[in-house]
């Protein structure tokens, strides 16, 4: 008799499959049974599958991580809330099927991220607590040390380590004057006890005060360790990683201790100038994330994760390692690369469908400066723990893809 062909719940078939973890470039099919990846090579036979996504032409990768986002949409007084982005909108409407909310929230307003927002939302939501008690609902969240609540912090850290990674802090005007690297050493102090990594912001973009640039030195040598991360890479503000357009050199010393740098482009945090400086001295981020907001996903110039990719690949980056730079490396960040981030058999079954796109496109920056690319790259499935998820019509008028030159 013949053997009877494998259940599944979904392959995938006909893609190029990059999966950088298992460095796996080719077309191969995917086949996922009870929400995990139960197998992955070529010509698997669909016919006692139960769906079936012809994925020929496109790529298949494990499902996009955006470590740098404010995914807390409607936590904030409403009148106000073009800060944050509902968590959907920054993931699986975006092809994008994890995202970290980077200090958002503060730990006495943490509840409705845990209780609420992430256990509702279609993405994977995980979330770093802003060392301001607070967060973002009272900007500036660190005024002085009224504003952090360290065993608080320690508190909901240690109870919540499902969904909350650790501690987010800005070094920025008036926080740095007033406490310095008091606050980051809080923030160690913080994951030190409960878990978890830090999340330094790096240049301040609110006062251009010349003291941080002091400030995110001693950061990087004596407060930052293995395993915490320096956000807004290829900022050009004072304090963030050139001094007179070259890379401080502690921005290596830290990497060699197992500091991880990330790009989080957003809006005022990052400029063709200073990232091609700072790639140009041959020191290449990590991961590369958004730091997206409500405003910044509509009127740009984030727009979306995969956007903030093609922008990478116009400064020379390759399009596979902005797929390791978005899958194997945040994972391995979060502590979750046994769980998401590859499509190993028996991970979680997030995966994303992309297009990538040739033309000329058009990327540009907060102050209206353009780079030019050839590459830009389309979500067209995100799939959240076996189930597909369906995108919405992207932030642009004709859709996800960057501007096109005419
Ligand atoms: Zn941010």
């Amino acid at each position: 008799m013949p053997k009877k062909p494998a259940y599944f719940d979904l392959v995938i078939t006909g893609g190029r499959v990059i999966d950088p973890a298992n460095s796996i470039d080719e077309h191969l099919d995917v086949a996922i049974c009870k929400n995990k990846i139960s197998a992955i090579k070529s010509n698997i036979d669909t016919s006692n599958s139960i769906r079936v996504i012809d994925a020929s032409g496109a790529i298949v990768t494990p499902g996009l991580i955006d470590l740098h986002t404010h995914a807390a949409g409607g936590i904030r007084k409403p009148s106000n809330d073009d800060f944050m982005v509902d968590p959907d909108v920054a993931g699986v409407s975006s092809g994008v099927t994890t995202v970290l909310d980077a200090g958002s929230i503060g730990a006495l307003n943490s509840g409705g991220l845990i209780n609420y927002l992430a256990p509702q939302a279609k993405t994977r939501l995980l979330a770093l607590l802003n060392i301001g008690k607070m967060g973002v609902a009272n900007l500036p969240e660190v005024k002085s040390a009224e504003d952090i609540d360290q065993a608080s912090s320690v508190e909901v850290i240690s109870s919540n380590p499902d969904i909350i990674k650790g501690i987010k802090a800005r070094m920025v005007t008036p926080g740095i004057t007033s406490l310095g690297n008091d606050m980051t050493r809080a923030a160690k102090t913080i994951t030190n006890e409960a878990g978890g990594f830090v999340m330094v912001h790096v240049g301040d973009i609110a006062g251009q005060n010349p003291l941080a640039a002091n400030l995110t030195r001693e950061l990087l040598t004596s407060i930052l360790g293995e395993g915490d991360v320096v956000t807004h890479t290829l900022s050009g503000a004072v304090g963030a990683l050139l001094a007179n357009g070259q890379l401080i050199s502690q921005a290596k010393e830290a990497r060699d201790a197992g500091v991880y740098f990330d790009v989080g482009v957003g809006g005022g945090n990052f400029s063709f100038e200073s990232a091609k400086a700072v790639l140009d001295q041959g020191f290449i981020p990590d991961t590369i994330s958004s730091d997206i907001t409500a405003m910044s996903r509509f009127a740009g110039p984030v727009f979306s994760l995969t956007e903030c990719m093609g922008k990478i690949i116009s400064l020379g980056i390759s399009f596979e390692d902005t797929i390791r730079m978005t899958t194997a490396k945040p994972a391995e960040i979060l502590g979750m690369s046994d769980e998401i981030g590859s499509l190993s058999i028996g991970t979680k079954a997030d995966i994303s469908i992309l297009e990538l796109a040739e033309g000329n496109f058009n990327f540009y920056e907060a102050s209206g400066a353009t780079s030019k690319g050839s590459y830009g790259i389309r979500p067209l499935v995100a799939i959240r723990d076996g189930i597909p998820q369906s995108l919405d019509i992207g932030p642009h008028p004709w859709g996800w893809l960057p501007k096109r030159e005419r």
